[in-house]
């Protein structure tokens, strides 16, 4: 693009291989291959330092959900570095947009949420969920409520709080973790786990129901919280069946299990409502939630947790001072960013949009992949979508994991202009909540054609 300024993409790739371990990456690749090296973003698109235009298929990680190039944001944050760049809600001090952040945030959650701790991700802010539920239980004269049960391939941060409620054996190989109290059953992921022949809600219930064996293997008193992505993102877009959620509900009432919902990916309008719980597919009612990443469409870091007013008032009433926070808790430029942010999604109507007409869209442009040789098992949520690459799709083999043919497809995408993840056996997408048709329509041709050079 002309009004690009001109970059060394090879110098820059050779000072960045030199010196920057970057996160979730294989550093010696970087020395055979060279990154990708992201120079520029508007709307629904970016740009390399070689010019060469990319629709965003995954809102950078999952963040930017209101696309990039916002003036609103940049003006958001502007004002208030140059009015008070940073103080801390510490000792009983607080800032403006901390205050307004958090009422607006009570406002937006689901009915029973008064209020809200922040910190600066979603790693964090699962940490704080750890300590939140150990301390909701001592205070509730239960102590030996501690253990928390979560999913294998669940992806709750790379803290090792974080890294230990996410259930990816290859962080907590590297880690020793989990840490302990924390064990994991199995996703609902009925490629991976369903019987031949068992029906979508048959499985749900069937995933649904490891979760009581665990609880009883465990002893009920022993258990202080259940926690689960509405739909597993970085885990490869894993959409429980509809009976899933509702279960798992069910059991955590039963039990008096607090249920936590990690609304990180699915918070701020992905499902098509502010938080994925919402969604009629989810249906949870959580006493606990998540959030960051869309918050302020990645912007600035920001993220935290909502307490539903059931630990809130335990906490408050008997707890006295808790023990817990980061500096940059409720930072005010990123909160300013924040009510920006969300202030934006009220007056254009982006989850109304995401669920009467962008979703819907996206489900049937993205479901015509579905005839393509490699395709099968297409699906999507709200603006989250998968689909499966098979080797055969008639006896449904999957390809050997060795040939990386997922990777091969991601790389084809990037070529072709588009943004695509690789999971295993999935390619997944969460576009921002702002495309046009037009936009999707191109992302899907850029899909296809990529699919087409991986056949
Ligand atoms: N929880 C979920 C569901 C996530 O997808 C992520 C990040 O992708 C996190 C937590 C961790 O958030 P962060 O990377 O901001 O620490």
């Amino acid at each position: 693009s002309s009004d690009l300024p001109r970059f060394d993409t090879a110098a820059l790739r050779a000072q960045d291989a030199a010196h920057h371990l970057h996160p979730f990456t294989d550093t010696q690749s970087l020395n055979a291959s060279g990154t990708r090296i992201i120079v520029r973003g508007a709307g629904v698109r970016i740009w390399d330092s070689d010019g060469h235009e990319i629709i965003d298929g995954m809102s950078g990680l999952w963040c930017v959900n209101l696309g990039y190039g916002r003036q609103d944001l940049v003006d958001a944050a502007t004002r208030q570095m140059q009015t008070l760049p940073f103080y801390n809600a510490f000792f009983k001090t607080t800032t403006v947009p901390a205050i307004e952040l958090a009422s607006l945030l009570t406002e937006i959650a689901p009915p029973g949420f008064q209020h809200v701790f922040f910190t600066n991700s979603g790693s964090e802010g699962n940490d704080t969920i750890i300590r939140l539920v150990r301390r909701y239980w001592d205070l509730m004269g239960q102590p030996r409520r501690k253990t928390i049960i979560s999913r294998r391939n669940a992806y709750h941060g790379s803290t090792l709080g974080g890294a230990s409620l996410g259930g990816m054996s290859g962080m907590h190989a590297q880690g020793d973790l989990p840490i302990p109290g924390i064990v994991h059953i199995d996703q609902p992921y009925q490629l991976q786990h369903g019987h031949a022949g068992e029906s979508a809600e048959h499985f749900g219930l069937r995933a649904a129901s490891w979760l009581e064996a665990k609880i009883r293997e465990l002893g009920p008193e022993n258990v202080a919280a259940f926690i689960g992505e509405p739909v597993q993102g970085a885990g490869g877009v894993i959409i429980p069946p509809a009976s899933y959620w509702p279960e798992i509900q069910r059991i955590c009432d039963h039990y008096g299990i607090l249920l936590v919902s990690d609304e990180v990916i699915c918070g701020f309008g992905r499902l098509g409502h502010w938080f994925g719980c919402q969604h009629p597919h989810i249906g949870t009612r959580p006493d606990l939630i998540t959030f960051a990443k869309g918050v302020t469409s990645g912007y600035l870091p920001l993220g935290g947790v909502l307490v539903g007013e059931r630990i809130a008032k335990v906490l408050i009433e008997r707890g006295g001072e808790f023990q817990h926070g980061f500096t940059y808790s409720g930072h005010p430029t990123c909160c300013a960013v924040a009510v920006a942010n969300v202030q934006a999604m009220r007056r254009e109507g982006v989850i109304e949009r995401v669920a009467q007409d962008l979703a819907p869209y996206l489900a049937t442009a993205f479901g015509t992949l579905a005839d393509h040789p490699l395709v099968g098992d297409v699906q999507s949520l709200g603006m989250v979508a998968g689909l499966v690459l098979y080797k055969d799709k008639a006896s449904r083999t999957l390809f050997d994991a060795e040939l990386g043919v997922g990777y091969r497809c991601r790389d084809h995408c990037f070529q072709n202009g588009v943004v695509m993840r690789a999971v295993e056996e999935r390619m997944i997408i969460a576009p921002p909540l702002v495309m046009t048709h037009e936009d999707i329509d191109e992302m899907v041709r850029r899909i296809r054609r990529s699919l087409d050079d991986t056949w």
